[in-house]
């Protein structure tokens, strides 16, 4: 079975126009869609709707469970088609909400603080499957297409986007496509561990979003202790490959810096980092490193965190410390899925076939 919400407009104009329908069904499907429906929930002839579930999925992403933390933010449990699980996080700003997204189940980039990575990547997700997931949340925050009570994305749920490269892509067109969800790609923020090769070729796709760098070391030997990309990629590489995103786009870049004690948060890394990003049109985002049961390694304390953070400003780096939302339900990348599957998630994927 296939994915509805996989489709562009235009080719939900051309699956429409095949079923003899007229063109205006097409953008009841899209807006249904977004609006987060079903295939049985669309308003549309009996006959149509019968017609597409005999080929896509009438709910290819569920939320399962919802967790709630007494800062607002809230946790969604995701269940794909084939029973595989994703999990998403919805914060709550100022300036409106922000969902994390995920873009595979699992991860294989292997970096050694990250509970996403912990069994591999599964599968890679479709665009429909990344789209559903925001679809979903905003529908069940009571949010609509003119209303929406999600505002801000960032990929930085499980999965490496850019190892996921086409649908990440189609992903992105559809929800920033007028007449749908319509979010702005200055609202959305890509995270990636720094494929080089992925990074510049989407800087030629014109899509000016906030491309965010998990760099968290400040030397390529310190970078490669924590994360296995730095084997194949330099840091002096991703600097390239960020100049060339803000040649094309204007746009200036971020990196995620996550803060681990006795690892990389010492005033001497601090240094080291202002070194090289001075200059640059960059902000760092630093954030304590979200301790993750099956991994070792332990957050910087926040004074540590307040030290490194005045080291980089002092020295003329744009910089925040990142509140950690969320922490008691498990807020960092993984934790939930990772937790769920301890506990009873066995059937994970047990549905394949079945
Ligand atoms: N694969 C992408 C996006 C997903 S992770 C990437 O690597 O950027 C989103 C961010 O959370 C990344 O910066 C990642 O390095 C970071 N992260 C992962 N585990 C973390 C943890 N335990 N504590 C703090 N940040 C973490």
């Amino acid at each position: 079975m296939k994915v509805l919400q996989d489709l562009s407009m235009s080719a939900l104009c051309g699956l429409v126009a095949e079923c003899g329908e007229k063109p205006f069904r097409a953008k009841q499907i899209f807006e249904g869609l977004m609006q987060g429906k079903t295939l049985l929930e669309l308003p549309v002839p009996a006959a149509l709707r019968s017609r597409l579930l005999a080929e896509y999925e009438n709910e290819p992403v569920k939320i399962k469970e919802v967790f709630s933390s007494p800062d607002g933010t809230e946790k969604f449990l995701f269940e794909l088609h084939d029973g595989h699980l994703i999990e998403g996080v919805l914060m709550r700003y100022r300036y409106g909400n922000t969902q994390c997204v995920s873009t595979q189940v699992g991860c294989r980039m292997g970096c050694k603080f990250c509970a996403s990575t912990l069994n591999g990547r599964l599968r890679d997700l479709t665009a429909g499957e990344i789209l559903a997931q925001v679809a979903a949340v905003n529908r069940r925050e009571g949010g609509s297409l003119k209303e929406r009570r999600v505002t801000n994305l960032v990929l930085m749920g499980s999965g490496e986007p850019f190892d996921n490269y086409d649908n990440v892509l189609a992903f992105l067109k559809n929800v920033t496509a007028e007449g749908g969800l319509h979010i702005s790609a200055r609202n959305i923020s890509l995270s990636t561990c720094g494929l080089v090769p992925e990074m510049r070729r989407f800087a030629e796709e014109g899509i000016p979003l906030n491309l965010t760098v998990s760099l968290h070391a400040s030397t390529d030997e310190e970078r490669r202790r924590t994360m296995p990309i730095a084997n194949r990629f330099t840091i002096a590489e991703i600097l390239d490959a960020c100049a060339c995103y803000f040649e094309k786009t204007g746009r200036r870049y971020i990196f995620e810096y996550a803060l681990i004690d006795g690892e990389n948060a010492d005033m001497v890394h601090a240094k080291r980092l202002a070194d090289l990003l001075k200059g640059r049109p960059c902000h760092v985002n630093l954030i304590r490193l979200n301790e993750v049961k099956e991994r070792s390694m332990r957050g910087a304390s926040e004074e540590n965190a307040q030290a490194f953070l005045k080291a980089l400003t002092d020295a003329g780096i744009s910089a925040t410390v990142r509140r950690s939302m969320g922490a008691d339900i498990g807020g960092a990348c993984g934790q939930l899925r990772a937790k769920y599957l301890a506990s009873d998630g066995s059937s994970e994927g047990g549905r394949n076939g079945s």
